[in-house]
């Protein structure tokens, strides 16, 4: 896919911080080398210093990963997973398309897995 400046700037004006910080820390692998700097120079206008950045990245080192390094992805949202859900697909039942193995954020996650 084509990188496109202009509709990444977009898609990150409208992001939320805490999504950013996701991003240029956890799913740091996953960008584009410009949509790093983009997403840098987007904190740093919403004032996010880069001791905040270094500890919402700490905050975030419990997370899952996968076979590669990268981090899961909760099932539900865009947060990183801390829990892997196997066996919990039964509590969704009635709901077919939710995968087998499901993955939890911290918002997530059974009660009963905390
Ligand atoms: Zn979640």
């Amino acid at each position: 896919m084509e990188f496109d400046p202009d509709r990444v700037r977009d898609n990150i004006r409208r992001a939320e911080t805490s999504d950013l910080l996701d991003r240029v820390t956890v799913y740091r692998a996953d960008l584009e080398p410009e949509a790093l700097t983009l997403m840098m120079e987007e904190l740093r206008a919403r004032k996010i210093t880069p001791e905040q950045i270094v500890l919402h990245e700490q905050s975030r080192q419990e997370a899952l990963t996968d076979d590669s390094g990268l981090v899961r992805a909760c099932s539900f949202c865009r947060n990183p997973a801390i829990a892997e859900g196997k066996g919990w697909f039964r509590l969704f039942r009635l709901v077919p398309l939710v995968p087998r193995t499901l993955y939890f954020c911290s918002e997530h996650v059974p009660a009963e897995k905390t």
